[in-house]
């Protein structure tokens, strides 16, 4: 088996062999740019190293070949006495991992080879010593454990000696010390002294690097950024180049756009007379790339060059690294960089422009979750404003607030109508009522996966989680960050996108995203590329998707709002808020009921007040269809709890009072008391239950549609029946729901039509039959997704699913993406067998999931003629529709 690949072998596709570092060296080495020779170790060498712990036969033999070419091709040998080849040993998986594995620089440094490094640079003794002792250090630290601080505290040693912060201020005399000092560091902590052979030092940091995939902070990054665990590494063995060389020499990153706006133009970083890692550790401060200019204008000009040729070769942002050994410029890494959300729209936008890409592929390089987080407000950052502490951005909002570290005190606050931080070492489930509490969340502890996290994101709340800066101490009711102590009472605000936490109360300012979105910003009249770019794409997508979009909408203004962001019409109005407010006594006075006449008097109270409603919402979505959902909740929902309810009847007979009609109303609620609502006495068979209700609910609608005609507007209803099981109960309730059509409808031309919700799974599995009765299905993928797993949204979310998480029993909440393969199943029978029974069957979804990228990816799949999601989310669902197409 092929192990080993020369960079001349290779090409950007094969990254699952090589890597991304190998298979873009390979492609540079093609395009003819100037990188220094090597090769790469395959992943697949790596998998096997790490399955047997060993490695694999015939590696040994083929890196060997690959050396003696190499060194056949420079004219010298590994770590030769006279004239030393040095490689450096560098990590490399298929994604990227920043800094989570290893690198080794200045491989086949020794005794001997450190004396011809010098002469071969005339005589310069402080480089050949500082490339060494940086072998010895980063060989400690990665090839053998040794804790990189005690190299740390050497080198300050040998600063504070000679007096200085600058180690350009070591000469080659304090630099042979320290190698001194670094060589006892390693064999205190190792036990043996430095390797002196070349190949020795060569295979054990390739070693080093296989091992790397395996460390716990790579482990835990993969987890969190969900790349498979089997994939392992590529190892680069590339021939040194030297950026510590003197004044002429130096070392950068840049990027071809500036990767937080998109904007064109030159950003990067340089550092004179330093190797690679200096730039990242932060050793000294970095030049603006452009000062390049001044120092080394043929190189600079030649970069430039290079990057406008990488960006037209991979047709993308392009980041680089790069190294200039005595003026002369050497590629070390490329690849298509990460890039803030903005600037993925902003570019997709440009590349457009210059003919690089087409639409189609414009609308492939950005995505929902990008659009999502451009809709948050965002915190409005001069540079009074600095991050004290970073952790994950587990949530996603700008949100700023008075600390608080409990719970109780979190309500308390709350209520007083102050917006509140939690503040806590990580939360666990008795926190549920101060997360609901508060504006934000914030962490020490836990990552995307952690208790606050999950929880956080189901309510769509702001949290930041893991920022392990902080330090908190609960009881003291504080926490210090930075060196500062915040108290409760302090303000602090967090950015769950970016997970960056500042004290103080940071100005928010609203997304202009939503602006243009809402209409009061016009992409062809405003010089903002961000919007302009948006607008481009988000017509094309929507001249793409099949999938109309519909929003979940139970008021006039969501409707309206939800339109102005493009929804085609309503697929889920509740009416449950319906029956709420001052309403809620003619809901008693239904429940309580004796004579028929009771409750038929205060059915007829509501009607109107239900058909004013409608009316509303018709008017709002003119000429779009609007599905209106019969009412849903278990009754005693509406009514006061049990306990409050007992405690009142109790005082007031203490009184004297007259508690008859309390009584009444006590003991319906006892009568109505149920152990499991979810499973209980709701949806259809509500309906089934209690006489004259979805009747009332039917003819409201159907009166609201017809004065919507009758005022020449078009109202487009489509009445549906909740948590229906068995046709029998959706023939029952359409039989009488006809009746009042016809006789109200009469001949105003209003069109009714009649379906059902899929969400009990005995419903997805008899669909054939309930298309029978049904005009159109809509998932209801929340019940159906409790139901089918058994587990109630409500109680789970908190209790364990941070455990499911990190086992691995699911990579995503199935509330919050579609579970493809189970209620997924459930969707796609029910899909499939209805469209059989009922060619024509209109098919939607109407859960949480409907504005979820992945899960609207799902339903275009399955062939659903809509999806329908909250107002805010109907724009990523537009992107993602169109998305699923190209
Ligand atoms: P990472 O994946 O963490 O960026 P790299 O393998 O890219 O690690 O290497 C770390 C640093 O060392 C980078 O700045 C890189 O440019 C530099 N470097 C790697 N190989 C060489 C080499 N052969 N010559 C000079 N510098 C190198
Ligand atoms: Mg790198
Ligand atoms: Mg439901």
């Amino acid at each position: 088996q092929k192990y080993v690949y020369d960079f001349s072998e290779g090409n950007k596709d094969l990254k699952d062999l090589l890597g991304g570092k190998g298979a873009n060296l390979a492609e540079m080495n093609n395009l003819g740019l100037p990188v220094p020779p090597g090769f790469t170790i395959t992943t697949e060498a790596c998998q096997a190293y790490l399955a047997t712990g060993r490695e694999p036969d015939g590696l040994a033999g083929q890196i060997e070949a690959h050396l003696e070419s190499l060194e056949r091709a420079m004219g010298k040998r590994l770590g030769d006495p006279q004239d030393p080849l040095l490689v450096s040993v560098r990590s490399g998986a298929k994604f990227s991992m920043p800094g989570m594995m290893e690198t080794v620089l200045n491989v086949g440094l020794n005794d001997q080879s450190v004396v011809g490094l010098s002469a071969q640079a005339g005589g310069n003794d402080r480089f050949a010593w500082d490339s060494y002792r940086r072998l010895i250090q980063m060989f400690g630290k990665t090839v053998c454990e040794v804790p990189g601080e005690e190299f740390e505290h050497a080198l300050d040693d040998a600063k504070r000696a000679k007096g200085t912060q600058n180690d350009l201020d070591l000469d080659a005399d304090d630099l042979r010390g320290l190698v001194g000092a670094y060589k006892k560091i390693f064999l205190k902590h190792t036990g043996r002294e430095f390797p002196q052979q070349p190949r020795e030092q060569l295979d054990l940091a390739i070693r080093a690097v296989f091992e790397s995939w395996n460390a716990e902070r790579a482990v835990l990054y993969r987890r969190q950024e969900r790349i498979p665990a089997d994939l392992g590494t590529a190892v680069n063995v590339v021939t040194m180049v030297f950026g510590n060389l003197g004044p002429d020499s130096g070392t950068g990153v840049a990027f071809t756009r500036d990767p937080a706006s998109g904007a064109q133009g030159i950003y990067g970083d340089y550092l004179a007379n330093a190797q690679g890692e200096d730039v990242v550790a932060g050793i000294r401060n970095t030049v603006p790339l452009q000062e390049l200019e001044q120092l080394d204008k043929t190189s600079y000009d030649e970069l430039l060059g290079i990057m406008a040729r990488l960006e037209e070769h991979y047709k993308d942002l392009c980041d680089i690294e790069f190294t200039i050994e005595r003026g002369k410029l050497w590629m070390l890494q490329t690849r298509v960089g990460k890039r803030t959300a903005a600037a993925a729209f902003v570019i997709a936008g440009q590349l457009v422009d210059e003919g690089l890409i087409d639409l189609d592929e414009a609308l492939h390089r950005v995505n929902g979750a990008q659009l999502a987080q451009l809709m948050f407000p965002r915190f409005q950052l001069d540079h009074e404003f600095q991050p004290v502490a970073k952790g994950i951005g587990a949530s996603p909002g700008a949100a700023s607030g008075t600390v608080v570290f409990t719970s109780a005190r979190a309500v308390e606050l709350a209520a007083e109508g102050k917006s509140v931080i939690l503040v806590r070492r990580e939360t666990n489930p008795d926190d549920l009522n101060g997360m609901i509490a508060a504006k934000g969340i914030l962490t020490s502890r836990g990552g995307k996966t952690s208790h606050a996290a999950v929880v956080a994101r189901g309510m769509g709340k702001t949290c930041v989680s893991g920022a392990d800066e902080i330090e908190v101490n609960v009881p003291a009711k504080r926490f210090t960050v930075a060196g500062q102590t915040v108290n409760e009472g302090d303000v602090v605000s967090i950015d769950g996108t970016t997970g960056k936490v500042y004290l103080g109360e940071v100005p928010v300012m609203p997304s202009e995203v939503v602006q243009y979105f809402e209409g009061s910003l016009d992409p062809e009249h405003i010089d903002n590329a961000l919007v302009r770019a948006v607008h481009r794409i988000m017509t094309h997508a929507d001249g793409k998707r099949r999938l109309a979009v519909r929003t979940n909408a139970d008021t006039g203004a969501d409707a309206a709002r939800a339109r102005r962001f493009g929804a085609e019409g309503i697929g889920l109005c509740r009416t449950e808020h319906m029956f709420l407010g001052d309403r809620r006594e003619l809901v008693e006075r239904l429940i309580l009921a004796r004579a028929e006449g009771e409750r038929e008097a205060a059915l007829a109270a509501l009607l109107p007040l239900q058909r004013a409603d409608f009316e509303e919402i018709f008017r709002e979505m003119d000429g779009l269809p609007v599905t209106v959902r019969l009412i849903d909740p278990p009754l005693h929902e509406f009514l006061p709890p049990l306990e409050q309810l007992a405690v009142n009847v109790a005082v007031a007979q203490e009184r004297g009072e007259d508690v008859a009609k309390e009584e009444a109303l006590l003991a319906a609620v006892r009568r109505m008391h149920e152990e499991n609502p979810m499973l209980g006495l709701r949806g259809v068979r509500l309906g089934l239950v209690i006489p004259g209700l979805f009747a009332m609910q039917v003819r409201a609608i159907a009166e609201a549609a017809v004065s919507c005609a009758r005022g020449g507007g078009v109202a487009k209803p489509e009445i549906m029946v909740p948590l229906v099981g068995a046709v029998q109960e959706l023939e029952t309730v359409r039989a009488e729901a006809e009746k009042i059509i016809a006789e109200v409808v009469g001949d105003s031309g209003v069109e009714v039509l009649i379906g059902t919700m899929i969400e009990v799974p005995r419903a997805a599995l008899t669909a054939g039959q309930i298309a029978e009765a049904a005009e159109f299905f809509s998932f209801g993928t929340n019940d159906l997704t409790q139901m089918a797993w058994g587990f109630s949204r409500d109680d789970v979310e908190g209790a364990f699913f941070w455990r499911y998480l990190e086992l691995g029993i699911f990579g995503i909440s199935p509330f919050e993406s579609m579970d493809r393969d189970g209620v997924g199943r459930l969707v796609r029978i029910a899909a499939e067998e209805g469209r059989a029974a009922r060619p024509g069957l209109k098919l939607g979804i109407c859960g949480e999931h409907g504005g979820d990228p992945d899960s609207v990816h799902f339903f275009h799949e399955v062939g659903l003629d809509y999806v329908s999601c909250s107002p805010f989310r109907v724009p990523v669902a537009r992107l993602e529709a169109g998305r699923a197409v190209v």
